[in-house]
């Protein structure tokens, strides 16, 4: 092992794998929610278990917005195994700068480079 300095870049088989292997244990989870189609998780029907399951329907819910956010990311991998296809992984979708391997190594299916990310974020306001 040595620490100096870049992380290496990985071969593109090597992170078609560990996008593969990212997503199918995002699946794995969602499905443990019980929530795989995000359809479902926007229609969650209180009105039908009011009473008996108010608890239930709260921890439904968590469930549903932890799902929701994990099929984000599911979202998120399939792309990058489709920009894997097309030859355009690694470069920002914004800008088509190549995105430094440092990111790519962190967040192996990020779509955008840094300054992209942090200007074009509305859930990153504020920190620079
Ligand atoms: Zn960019």
């Amino acid at each position: 092992m040595d620490d100096a300095g870049e992380p290496p870049i990985p071969s593109l088989a090597d992170v078609r794998a560990t996008l593969d292997d990212k997503r199918r244990e995002l699946l794995e989870r969602i499905a443990r929610f019980g929530a795989s189609d995000p359809a479902e998780t926007s229609n969650l029907n209180f009105g039908k278990r009011i009473g008996d399951g108010t608890t239930y329907a709260v921890e439904r819910m968590t469930g549903a917005y932890q799902a929701r956010t994990l099929y984000e990311t599911v979202t998120e991998i399939e792309r990058a195994l489709e920009r894997l296809d097309q030859g355009s992984y690694g470069r920002c979708a914004s800008c088509g700068e190549v995105i430094p391997a440092g990111r790519m190594a962190a967040l192996p299916w990020a779509e955008l480079c840094v300054p992209c990310g942090s200007r074009g974020g509305a859930r990153g306001a504020g920190s620079a």
